[in-house]
């Protein structure tokens, strides 16, 4: 396949491959009348798929918990995706995988007969900027009014879209949420914190997305020796961390050194965080090593 120009990348439209701007899905479709439908971001560096079967083994348990029948094995997903990647403007990609219930009338109950719409672009994958690695960022906190399914990685994105703007509005990288005084995540990234050398992280349910980041630095600190544990986090104990990071495929790890305007721990990104971002650092390395062996 040839590869296109960034302005106009080849995506794949229900296993056709065309240019972006000749992709047309009908506006019957119920992800544009109803948020229904599911996605994923697969970052891939040097053109390979970093941690693929995760993010697949996700889109599964997505696709489960919104009664919507995987149409790909994951054989066929990972061709589509290298295929996506291999054409792609650039080398380091982030791969937007959205399958939703297909068109029908417009009605909630779903459709008799269901052919889902899916489409894979290809985005272009911009590392964390230096300075926010090196200083850190800040971000806001707000209260988390998302529904009660926020381990599905549905499309019906508008909560986070709103409260993300929260953190825009403040001028910050960031909104952290809590709900009922409890941390859950970020808008578009999982949270975790240190206290007393500790790295702590709420435990998966409901009313968060199980991150693949977020999967990767926890068995970093396990397979490190780190003190770690997963338990709930009020917001007091989040207040007074030492560390607050975030993870997400696209912002890799970032430290959190101002929180609603006050200094984390030393307002500078502290020594645990560093040793993470070293240890992260080399497991992307051997893991894009050995994808090209
Ligand atoms: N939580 C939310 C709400 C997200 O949108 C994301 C980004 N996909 C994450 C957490 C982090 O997940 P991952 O590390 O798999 O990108």
């Amino acid at each position: 396949m040839t590869r296109a120009g960034a302005a106009n990348p080849i995506v794949c439209l229900n296993g056709e491959f065309l240019p972006l701007d000749q992709a047309r899905v009908p506006v019957m479709d119920r992800g544009f009348l109803f948020g229904d439908g599911v996605y994923e971001v697969i970052p891939a560096y040097d053109r390979q798929p970093f941690r693929l079967a995760g993010h697949l083994r996700r889109l599964d348990r997505s696709l489960a918990g919104i009664r919507l029948a995987n149409p790909h094995d994951d054989g066929k997903w990972a061709e589509l995706v290298r295929a996506v990647i291999e054409s792609a403007p650039w080398d380091d990609v982030g791969v937007l995988l959205q399958v939703t219930r297909g068109s029908g009338p417009r009605e909630h109950a779903f459709p008799a007969q269901v052919m889902p719409t899916v489409f894979l672009m290809p985005l272009a994958l911009q590392p964390p900027e230096q300075v926010a690695v090196a200083r850190g960022v800040a971000a806001v906190t707000a209260q988390d009014n998302r529904w009660l399914r926020c381990d599905l990685k549905t499309i019906s994105l508008l909560g986070n879209v709103l409260l993300r703007q929260l953190s825009v509005d403040a001028g910050c990288a960031e909104t952290i949420l809590l709900r009922d005084g409890w941390l859950t995540e970020g808008t578009a990234s999982n949270v975790l914190i240190v206290r007393d050398g500790v790295l702590l992280t709420p435990p998966e349910t409901p009313l968060l997305l199980p991150g693949i980041t977020h999967e990767v630095v926890l068995e970093l600190a396990r397979a490190h020796g780190m003190a770690h544990a997963t338990r709930p986090i009020h917001e007091d104990e989040l207040r007074a961390a030492d560390e607050i990071w975030i993870t997400s495929s696209t912002k890799e790890v970032l430290a959190v050194t101002c929180l609603d305007g006050h200094p984390v721990g030393t307002g500078r990104p502290g020594p645990i965080f560093q040793r993470m971002l070293r240890v992260y650092r080399e497991y992307k390395r051997a893991v894009m090593r050995a994808g090209r062996a």
